[in-house]
Order: structure tokens, then sequence, then C-alpha cells
């Protein structure tokens, strides 16, 4: 009923004002760029496309064609890649379409333990379960919050997994691809490393080059530190054919019909943003999350790494449990208006009650936040977790700070408002 399609509008509209006045803090989101936007309430959001472009089912494709063409040309370039697909309605999806191309039920996969980063679609509760595959999981070095070498490389010798597959939701530091790859080669698996939260630091070359460390496929997500639609995408690199074809196939028909087109097109403008301006972003996010982590830790708080410079990516993990933990200060934090998210951290059994939170920098430096706002950050967030103040009243400060950044940069039309809401009606 209309009272009810006019009480929605209004909960977005009322939601859309609260972010106005938040520090965003989730390291898996992001905003979209003006032209992104535009892009995804055009006429494309209504449109079919199944298969490849010149290759389609349905008629009416010729523009839709053309932008997904230039799509991936872009997406080659950005990545230095020569395979691509961006037909991939997010990354849980595009993990899916890799599950589908590399193994088969009763495979066995070699994977990162949940408690240490990585993420529920290659948990045996999610895809990877889901696909009938097994796991083992890499023995994990818990001060350096990384793979543990020497354990990883005994145990791919004697498991001979098929595929290999890395990436984590908790991404402080690079994986060691390099350091393993002699032994991928000795056993002969395919290299899977999922770049969901980090696409966008590759993108802009601040993090490992996975597909030139030996990885042969990422998938990722297009909305995380790649700040583009939510979406998902597939790089390859060094396939063997008979790879490329069962990957297209896993793509369409094995796990979407139509691709969501407006996200396609907006996926493709990011990219054209991230080619120019991608470089400067990533290095300030990392800058930035370096920088948020010495503040914190100068503050006394237990943020994990010290001694690494807590960060190589835009995440830090902070340890809470003499705070509450991480699901009370998460609450709290959100009461000022400070947006973030309870984690787990190695060694945590529950994931309802863990004993850290996570903070990503990506989308406060999205809205032309630097050093000196990580500092501001920090003791807000210090004020509220450690201090106990009213978040009633932090959240004055917290509105006061979001006033002079409520702005998106690192792309064309910099300086447009981040919180429109698009009145059509
Ligand atoms: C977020 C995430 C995904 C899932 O991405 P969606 O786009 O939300 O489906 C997959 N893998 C990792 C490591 C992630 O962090």
């Amino acid at each position: 009923m209309k009272q009810d399609a006019d009480w929605i509008r209004d909960q977005v509209k009322a939601h859309t004002k609260w972010f106005e006045e938040s520090i965003p803090t989730i390291a898996s989101e992001n905003l979209m760029s003006p032209l992104a936007k535009e892009m995804m309430i055009s006429d494309f959001h209504d449109r079919y496309a199944e298969g490849m472009p010149g290759k389609r089912y349905y008629q009416g494709n010729i523009y839709v064609d053309k932008v997904e063409n230039r799509c991936n040309e872009l997406a080659q370039r950005v990545f230095n890649v020569p395979f691509v697909d961006v037909r991939l309605t997010s990354g849980t999806v595009a993990n899916m379409a890799v599950l589908f191309a590399l193994t088969e039920p009763g495979d066995t996969i070699a994977t990162t333990a949940l408690a240490n980063g990585a993420h529920i679609s290659t948990a045996q509760f999610g895809a990877v379960g889901l696909r009938g595959v097994k796991t083992i999981n890499y023995p994990w070095d818990e001060e350096r919050m990384t793979i543990d070498v020497d354990g990883a490389r005994r145990m791919l010798l004697k498991e001979r997994p098929k595929v290999a597959q890395f990436g984590l939701s908790l991404f402080l530091f690079p994986v060691p691809l390099k350091e393993l790859e002699p032994t991928f080669h000795e056993i002969g698996c395919t290299v899977w490393y999922d770049a969901a939260h980090v696409l966008g630091l590759i993108a802009g070359g601040q993090f490992q080059d996975p597909l030139h460390e030996g990885a042969n496929i990422v998938s990722g997500s297009t909305h995380k530190t790649f700040p583009g639609p939510n979406h998902g995408i597939l790089l390859g690199n060094k396939m063997t054919e008979d790879l490329e074809k069962r990957l297209r196939r896993s793509v369409f028909p094995g796990v979407t019909s139509s691709h969501h087109l407006h996200a396609m097109a907006a996926l493709a403008v990011t990219l054209a943003e991230m080619e120019e301006f991608g470089k400067d972003y990533a290095k300030q996010i990392v800058k930035n999350s370096q920088h948020l982590g010495q503040a914190m830790h100068e503050l006394g708080m237990d943020v994990l790494c010290p001694n690494l410079g807590f960060t190589k990516s835009h995440t830090i993990a902070v340890n809470v449990s003499k705070h509450g933990g991480g699901d009370q200060v998460a609450k709290d934090l959100e009461a000022a208006n400070i947006i973030t998210n309870k984690n787990m951290l190695p060694g945590d059994e529950s994931s309802i009650r863990p004993s850290g939170i996570r903070i990503g920098t990506q989308e406060m430096t999205r809205l032309g936040m630097k050093e000196s706002e990580m500092k501001h950050v920090a003791s807000l967030i210090h004020r509220v977790a450690v201090k106990k103040e009213s978040p009633a009243k932090v959240r004055e400060d917290v509105k006061e700070l979001k006033k002079r950044f409520d702005k998106v940069q690192y792309c064309y039309h910099a300086g447009t408002p981040a919180y429109q809401f698009h009145e059509l009606v």
C-alpha cells in the first residue's frame, strides 16, 4: 500500500541522514562516485543480457555490449591481466563460480580458518561446504597475523590439495605467495586469491599484486576498498584455455543469468576513475590506517601488531576484551555515530561475543580525511570505548567533525555531496 511505500522511503531517507552524521569505519563498505551512482539508476538496470558481448541471448544490448567491452578493457589495464569477467553480482557469487570451475564435490582445498580472518564463503557452512568441498587450514602466525610459511609449505606438500585458496576479511598483511610459489609448482595446485577486501589497494598498486606473485585466479567484491557498486569480478593470469572455458561457463549459466548491467556500467566508470585517482587514494588509505593504529596505540589501546606498524592495508584490528568486548564496544560506538563491527581475533571461539573490533579507513579516506583526522577519530573512539563517556555526548563531536567531510573525493566531480537522496518524485 502507498503508506508502506512512503514509510519505507522515509526509513531510507532517515538512514541516509544518519550516515551523513556518522563516521563510517566498516572495512567492507565504501561510497560510490557521482558518475557511478548515476549509472546505478539508469535504464541499464531494467534490462537483461546473458552470455558474452556480441554473443547474447537477448536483443537490445547494443550499448550494453559496448560498455561491457570497455569495462573488460579497463579492468585488463588497471590490473594488468589478460583474463577478466565482470558478470559476477557479488564477491560471494564470484567465489561460487571459482568453486564450480576448480572443484568437484569431495575435493579438498587449502584455506584460512574463520577465526584467523577468513570469509564465510570459504568456510564449511558457506559456499565451500555447499559445494561439498572439504577444507584444510593453513597454520597461523598469531604474532604476525599471517600464514606461517614453513608450516604452510609442509602442509601443502603433505596434503597436496587441488587448490590453494587465500584471502581474508580481516586482511592486515599480504599473503606469502612469493614464498610459497615453488611449493605450488611442486604439487601442481591452482592458486586462488580472494581479493574482496583489498581490490582497491591492488588497483592503486599499494598492496601485493597477487596475479603477478603466483595466483592464477583473483575473485573480488567491487565495493570494499574498490569504491564501486555492489558487484563482483574475476581476474586471471597464466590460466589454461580449459580453465578459462570452465570459468566462463561457471559464471554463465552457472551462477548468474543477467549480471546487473547498471552495476557493470558503474563498475566501468569506477575503473576509469581508479586508473586516474587509484594510486593517490590507495596510498592515503594505507597511511591513514597506520596513523589510526598508532594514535590508538598511543592512547593505550590494544591495537594488534604494534611491532609491524599495525597494518599494510586499510584495516586495523583492536582487542577490546578489557573494555567490555567487541559486541559491547561496537554497540556503544554505534550510539555515538561511529559505525564499526565486532570481529573475531585469533583464539576467539564465539563470533557473537568476540574480543575485537575491526576498523577500516577506506571510506573515511574517500571523504577526504587524512592523518590529523585519524588522530581525532582515535580520540573519539577512545572516549567511548575506554573512558566510557556517554555516547550521546561524543556523538555531538562526531557530527561536528563529519560536517567537514561529507563529500566524495578521488573521482570525477570530486566534492559532490556523498549523502544525496535522489528524489525522483
Ligand atoms: C566480503 C567478502 C566476500 C563476499 O563479498 P560479497 O560481495 O559481500 O558477496 C568474499 N570474500 C571475502 C574475503 C570477503 O571479505
